[in-house]
């Protein structure tokens, strides 16, 4: 069998090629295929990597292909990158707030980009044995680098190799989608898939589009020193999010000195002597931008080209990616799909759950839904926004009417004496119960609160019993405790109220 074609990262330091030394080296041999797997994976991300390593697990005969890195986007060109700049970008401002806390720093603060972005290539290729072509070798799959493409209902080509196979999973993720910008392209843009390359901080950087990445990213470059704008569509940033989170993340990202231009399109692009130019219409008025470097963030599109899913007999759509009914099976019955390629919700925790579902429903005849995984999210900007469930808007769509309770940070003693007074813990249960239908939560660390929210739901723990969960004191999570207790003070009507005092002034 054929090596793999090398792939490169850059930059080509020590760091990064350990890191391909795991996800896709040089000198792999693909094997020599089984006669028929019970299992072939296309793509070696989040979704591929849970399904490949939990099949053969449990004993099947499994070949996993990849023709890029194994870890996909998470570990290469997403969670771990851009998590690892967030830390340092919340460090300098740490640095840059500690007069609140009678912290004198002289000299002030500032961001070492280059050592920054060399410790994100350190953490990453530290992680990265996990995910490695020999790793999952030693688990007994049969790994092969080179892009695959279905030839038929059952079988795959990669390179000059066949696999055969019982039932096979699309888990070729999604890339960066590039808006239809004139002269965008021309000029030259970063997306996640080049922005953690970068050495040295561009000076001026315009990231087109608000969502989760955008502010993600616009905060952590703000924050190292950038002078940086958001050009975005919607009104508002984190359009998915409630508009109170969003409201607390846009004050923030103003105070980080992000500028943002909401409401607001790019018309043309050009390049320019000192860098690139935007022609933006910002609601009705047309301003020009200069910057050194655009980040491109507007959301993504599934890889479902050059699959043979023609060949397969898989409908898909270029939008919304493989076609999958409730059990994430394709119009394939033998194939199923899972993770980014086929659902809205593109977290690497969703495709992990997706890809163990997709593990029962091919291999043991399993019925798992996918519709009843309860499926939180967060965006880690500084203050975070966790959400879990349906927000109002989406409850009401479904017919169910909900009341809202929310506790806010400044009245919680931890968040007082961090000086992270800056966000609440809003929960909706269904009106008239505490039955939780979702919660949304803006804090510090608001992804490490939700889980507790994630586990009622999930669980079915109404509101109230949350009330009987002792807390440390003090910790932000009391402001969970506090909201079911106010879920039991709307329990003590006044009816209520005046048989306990009737039972009290008895036993006196
Ligand atoms: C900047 C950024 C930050 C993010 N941060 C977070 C976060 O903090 N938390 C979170 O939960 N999620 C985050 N995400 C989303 C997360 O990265 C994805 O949801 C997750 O990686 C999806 O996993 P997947 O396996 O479906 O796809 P991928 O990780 O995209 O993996 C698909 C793999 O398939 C391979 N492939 C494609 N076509 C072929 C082919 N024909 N043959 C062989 N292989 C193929 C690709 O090379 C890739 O390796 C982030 C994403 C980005 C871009």
């Amino acid at each position: 069998m054929r090596a793999a074609a090398p792939v490169r990262v850059e930059p080509w330091d020590a760091h990064n090629q350990a890191l391909v030394a795991n996800v896709h080296p040089p000198d792999w041999v693909n094997p020599t295929p089984a006669p028929r797997y019970n299992l072939v994976v296309l793509g070696a991300g989040t979704a591929g990597l849970v399904t490949a390593a939990g099949a053969a697990g449990l004993g099947a005969k499994v070949a996993l292909v990849e023709r890029d890195l194994m870890g996909g986007d998470c570990l290469n060109v997403g969670c771990v990158p851009s998590k690892g700049l967030l830390r340092s970008a919340r460090a300098v401002a740490d640095v840059g707030g500690a007069a609140a806390f009678g912290v004198r720093v002289t000299g002030g603060a500032a961001v070492d980009f280059a050592a920054a972005m060399e410790r994100i290539r350190r953490i990453r290729a530290g992680l990265s044995p996990l995910d490695s072509a020999a790793r999952f070798r030693g688990l007994g799959v049969d790994v092969f680098l080179g892009a695959g493409a279905f030839t038929g209902r059952d079988a795959v080509a990669v390179g000059d190799a066949t696999l055969r196979f019982k039932k096979a999973v699309i888990a070729t993720g999604a890339r960066a989608a590039v808006p239809a910008v004139p002269g965008l392209a021309e000029a030259g843009y970063l997306t996640n898939e080049t922005v953690f390359s970068l050495t040295a901080l561009p000076r001026r950087l315009a990231v087109i589009g608000g969502g989760p990445i955008g502010c993600e990213l616009a905060q952590a470059f703000a924050r190292c020193g950038a002078q940086v704008t958001i050009v975005q569509t919607g009104a508002q940033l984190l359009g998915r999010e409630d508009p109170d989170a969003a409201a607390l993340v846009r004050a923030a990202l103003g105070r980080d000195g992000v500028r943002l231009l909401l409401g607001a399109s790019v018309r043309r692009v050009e390049r320019s002597a000192g860098g690139r130019t935007l022609h933006v219409d910002a609601g009705g008025a047309l301003e020009t931008l200069e910057v050194d470097t655009i980040l491109v963030g507007v959301g993504r599109k599934p890889n479902v080209e050059g699959l043979g899913l023609e060949a397969a007999g898989v409908a898909y759509d270029a939008t919304a990616g493989v076609r999958v009914d409730d059990r994430l099976r394709t119009t394939n019955p033998r194939i199923f799909a899972a993770g980014d390629v086929c659902t809205e919700q593109k977290f690497t925790h969703h495709s992990d759950f997706q890809a163990r579902l997709v593990i029962r429903n091919a291999l043991f005849l399993g019925r798992a839904r996918a519709s009843a995984l309860v499926v939180p999210r967060c965006t880690y900007t500084d203050p975070e926004v966790a959400s879990v469930g349906l927000d109002p808007p989406a409850a009401s769509a479904r017919g169910l009417r909900v009341t809202t309770f929310v506790q806010p940070l400044a009245e919680v003693d931890r968040a007082v004496l961090d000086g992270e007074t800056e966000g609440f813990v809003k929960v909706h249960v269904r009106a008239g119960s505490d039955q939780i239908v979702g919660a949304t939560i803006v804090a510090r660390h608001a992804g490490e609160l939700l889980p507790e929210l994630t586990l009622a739901i999930t669980r079915g723990i109404g509101l109230g019993r949350l009330a009987d969960v002792i807390h440390s004191y003090p910790t932000q999570a009391e402001a969970i405790r506090k909201l079911g207790d106010a879920y039991n003070r709307t329990r003590l009507t006044p009816t209520v109220k005046r048989l306990f005092a009737a039972w009290l002034r008895w036993t006196r």
